[in-house]
């Protein structure tokens, strides 16, 4: 039974407040926090239609630390899960420090004027949480999060050793909107345009932005997609945590519709990140671009199709090259009946509960700043199972690769 509280009021922290609110046997008292506190009341609203829980809300401005801490230091909850935006992860961080309260994220710390998502920043608060016998829990939503304990649950059981991982996320959903983002516009859209980093033999590589495709089809009739390489955070965590993968990639599926207009958008300056002057005021175009889009929480009812975001690790057992893909699929509108929110908002917000539950069991409790991949993958991966994200490995030929 723990008291939690949950900053960000958006498409992500509504999925989490519902999830929580489902198991008031492990959360048995949750607040809503965010900038905007008419989102927290709306989502609190229909938090106690579909669950029957009432849950707390709050106005806080995560970006002030000490009316942070004096609010935490109030309220005394055993956790912060964090579903605001990557820019307030350190300050988050530094209020959970000064109050003694457990802290986890979902994306890892990017500053505004940089579009370049590290985890130094973060990880550079080791010793503070160690010293101060708290857990920081970082990325744990899908990916990151699902996609780095998939990887650890397939090393621990079915390979010796691993050799290359391709985390793969479909998302063959329909909106009907000729462009749109399924998460914060203004951070998806910083991920997508960043040059593509991979990892070859424990170094870095460098490749233009959405230079390198494939064709990948998913399991079970989700269809065949175009898939892109691009940068995604958890690849520096899982470098670092298993130097013995020689290979690390990501690709995510784009539709042609979309990519046609992300490329319009670029070539006319509207996905810059400095500000320019307009009329005598500045204005960062990205964030213009990001008002004027559709708000991805309002997506849900209107989004058909499913996700199916994996891993394709290669390796061997017993001397024989093996490779296995674990993977899970997701209906858009199965979430939305459940809780109100399209598949990426869901398949997000319900490894975050997860990951708090993990915490508060104390199965992952222990002082320090970790990834997800740090911990014992089995009580995670039965609880996706229990909670709405049902997960399938399957075996493929030894020498299946997106390779070829
Ligand atoms: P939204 O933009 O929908 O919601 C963000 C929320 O954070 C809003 O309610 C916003 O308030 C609030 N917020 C922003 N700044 C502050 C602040 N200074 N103080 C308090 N609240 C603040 O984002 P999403 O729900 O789509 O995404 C949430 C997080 O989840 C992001 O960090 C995103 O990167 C991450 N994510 C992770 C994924 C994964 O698989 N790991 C996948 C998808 C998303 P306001 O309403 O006032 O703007």
């Amino acid at each position: 039974m723990a008291k939690v509280i949950i900053i960000g009021a958006g498409g992500v922290g509504s999925v989490v407040a519902h999830k929580c609110a489902q198991l008031p046997e492990v959360f048995s008292d949750i607040t809503l926090a965010s900038r905007t506190v008419s989102k927290c009341e709306a989502i609190a609203a229909s938090v106690l239609e579909k669950t029957g829980t009432q849950i707390k809300t709050a106005q806080i401005d995560a970006d002030d630390v000490p009316a942070l801490s004096d609010y935490l230091a109030a309220q005394k909850p055993f956790m912060v899960i964090n579903v605001a935006l990557p820019y307030q992860d350190l300050t988050i961080m530094d209020a959970c420090l000064a109050t003694g309260v457990h802290y986890l994220d979902t994306a890892n710390y990017e500053p505004l004027d940089t579009a370049k998502f590290e985890y130094h920043w973060q990880w550079a608060y080791q010793d503070k949480f160690e010293q101060a016998g708290l857990t920081a829990l970082l990325g744990s939503g899908f990916d990151p999060g699902a996609t780095n304990v998939f990887t650890t649950y397939l090393k621990k059981h079915f390979f010796d050793t691993i050799e290359s991982l391709d985390i793969i996320d479909v998302n063959g959903g329909n909106h009907g909107y000729a462009f749109a983002t399924n998460f914060n516009p203004e951070i998806n859209i910083r991920e997508i345009t960043a040059d593509c980093r991979h990892y070859e033999d424990g170094e870095v590589v460098t490749t233009p932005a959405m230079s390198e495709s494939r064709e990948f089809t998913c399991p079970e009739g989700v269809g065949t997609y175009n898939i892109y390489r691009l940068y995604h955070e958890e690849l520096e965590s899982l470098n670092k945590n298993f130097p013995e993968l020689k290979k690390l990639q990501f690709w995510m599926s784009f539709g042609d519709s979309y990519l046609k207009h992300l490329e319009v958008l670029q070539n006319v300056g509207m996905t810059g990140i400095e500000p320019v002057e307009f009329q005598g005021q500045q204005i960062v175009p990205i964030q213009f671009l990001a008002k004027l889009l559709p708000d991805p929480s309002t997506l849900g009812p209107r989004t058909k199709g499913k996700t199916c975001i994996g891993c394709l690790v290669k390796g061997t057992k017993d001397g024989a090259p093996k490779t296995y893909y674990c993977y899970q699929i997701c209906d858009h509108e199965a979430c939305f009946e459940e809780v109100g929110s399209q598949a990426i908002s869901y398949t997000t917000g319900v490894p975050a509960m997860i990951g708090a539950k993990m915490l508060i069991e104390k199965q992952w409790l222990k002082p320090g700043v970790f990834n997800m991949e740090q911990n014992n993958p089995d009580p995670f991966m039965a609880d996706m199972n229990q909670y709405g994200l049902p997960w399938q490995v399957i075996e493929l030929d030894a020498d299946f690769s997106l390779e070829s």
